[in-house]
């Protein structure tokens, strides 16, 4: 057993995040003691393998070196500072630098501590500009959302009402926003030997529908670029986000993209827009943004959005939203030391070799009689374990089959945590081929325990 007394101190005063805590009855709960690059030791001297970066935040390893010493040096300079009315230099040059390297035409950088926070500042951006707008213009009220089938942006209410993961959502039904959702372009339920980008656009007449029927009353579509990652890593195609942007356009309603979680090169671009060459209207970053070490989410929009607010006081126009943490200054540090190690070691490039490594090892899954897809985005890999391959008919939820696959790999070295039936792949960008290959072929034994019976 693994340090039985901290994991007894700790389920004596914890409550974790996403958990029935009486599942650690017959779980342990594993206390981390350090961690280096991929690699996670408990307080025993095991070692995992963090495949799934931390809930998908961590880039360049645990205790990187050069973000270390680029927090050492601002904790002794600044730890914090009130970001209203003040500012500092790290805040400064991060949003300098994420208005560079971020679509064309985003110009503005809000920050916030967390990535539902930083939808809640989208959503509430986009509702509000257009009551500034109407002010002037008495145009027809805009209160009303756009969201995808399957799309996650966060937990709290804003960003549950917003998002369509019922696991998630339901409980909460009568607490949160009404918005309009449509079904979305998820290849996974395209016709065999339908390409992505034709069933992608193919479903996106469902959305041309729904704005050419609501746009008057919507302020905004919001949208997961190319992977619904907590839809269990549900992909499409960029064709969808080029159709959007044109949409959007037309119908005069505003686009959210949540790169929360595909953002910072996971999806094989710096940003998972680029891929579509568009601009949303918002940019929600989070998650990567800090190389995994401290919570920091930034909102970008363009100057159009700005100025909408931007007039005198007596006007009532401002944005009057904070976080006490706003723009903290270790974790803006970490940061624009994260975005460092992008251009100084041309990330993306490398990436790609990682992408294709990982296309090998996942092949020989396609073809085992419970895998109903294999699919990939860039720096993801997914497994779809079925019941039926030909039917596609999933598991009964109630078998926690990728439960046995994350036990399975944890007893050997390897922290995967699936997404219902789906395993899933998630590395940081330092992981080597050796440790891939661990990776995978830990993968591929877990899931012989788990379709089993
Ligand atoms: C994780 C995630 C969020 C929420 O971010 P938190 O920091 O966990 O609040 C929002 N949107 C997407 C796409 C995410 O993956």
């Amino acid at each position: 057993m693994n340090n039985p007394k901290l994991a007894l101190r700790d389920l004596n005063v914890l409550w974790h995040p996403c958990t029935q805590m009486k599942d650690h009855e017959t779980f342990p709960i594993i206390p981390i003691k350090k961690g280096q690059g991929v690699w996670l030791e408990d307080f025993d001297g095991n070692r995992y393998l963090d495949a799934i970066s931390s809930w998908w935040v961590n880039l360049f390893g645990h205790a990187n070196p050069y973000i270390n010493a680029a927090l050492k040096d601002q904790l002794d300079t600044l730890e914090h500072v009130i970001f209203a009315g003040f500012s500092h230099e790290s805040a400064i040059k991060l949003a300098e630098k994420l208005v560079e390297v971020a679509p064309e035409g985003l110009v503005r950088c809000f920050y916030a501590d967390n990535g539902s926070a930083a939808v809640e500042v989208a959503i509430k951006m986009s509702f509000h500009y257009w009551r500034n707008l109407n002010q002037s213009t008495g145009q027809p009220q805009k209160t009303k959302f756009i969201t995808l089938e399957n799309s996650y942006h966060g937990e709290t209410l804003g960003a549950l009402a917003v998002g369509n993961v019922p696991l998630y959502k339901e409980t909460y039904a009568l607490l949160l926003m009404d918005v309009i959702t449509v079904p979305g372009p998820d290849c996974y339920c395209r016709e065999a030997g339908e390409s992505w980008a034709d069933y992608s656009a193919r479903r996106f007449e469902l959305m041309e529908n729904t704005l050419k029927d609501h746009a008057d009353t919507v302020c905004a579509v919001i949208v997961e670029p190319l992977v619904q990652c907590a839809g269990n890593m549900r992909m499409y195609d960029p064709v969808y986000l080029k159709m959007l942007r044109k949409a959007c356009d037309k119908y005069n309603v505003h686009l959210i993209a949540d790169e929360i979680a595909v953002g910072f090169g996971r999806t094989g671009t710096l940003f998972a827009c680029e891929q579509a060459a568009i601009t949303p209207d918002f940019m929600c970053l989070s998650k990567g943004l800090t190389g995994g070490y401290l919570p920091l989410s930034a909102v970008l929009t363009t100057d159009k959005i700005y100025q909408a607010f931007y007039d005198d006081y007596q006007k009532l126009t401002a944005f009057l939203h904070s976080h006490s943490y706003t723009g903290n200054a270790l974790a803006c540090r970490a940061a624009l030391a994260t975005l460092d190690i992008f251009q100084q070691q041309d990330i993306i490039a490398s990436n790609k070799t990682l992408a294709m490594m990982m296309r090998k090892m996942a092949a020989r899954f396609q073809d085992h009689p419970h895998v109903a897809e294999v699919r990939q985005t860039g720096m993801i890999v997914a497994i779809e374990l079925v019941k039926n391959k030909h039917t596609k008919e999933p598991y009964a939820w109630q078998e926690r089959r990728g439960l046995r696959v994350y036990q399975y790999a944890l007893s050997k070295g390897v922290l995967l945590r699936p997404l219902g039936n789906v395993i899933y792949f998630m590395p940081p960008y330092v992981i080597n081929e050796a440790e891939l290959t661990l990776m995978f072929e830990v993968a591929w034994q877990g899931m012989q325990i788990a379709v089993k019976d």
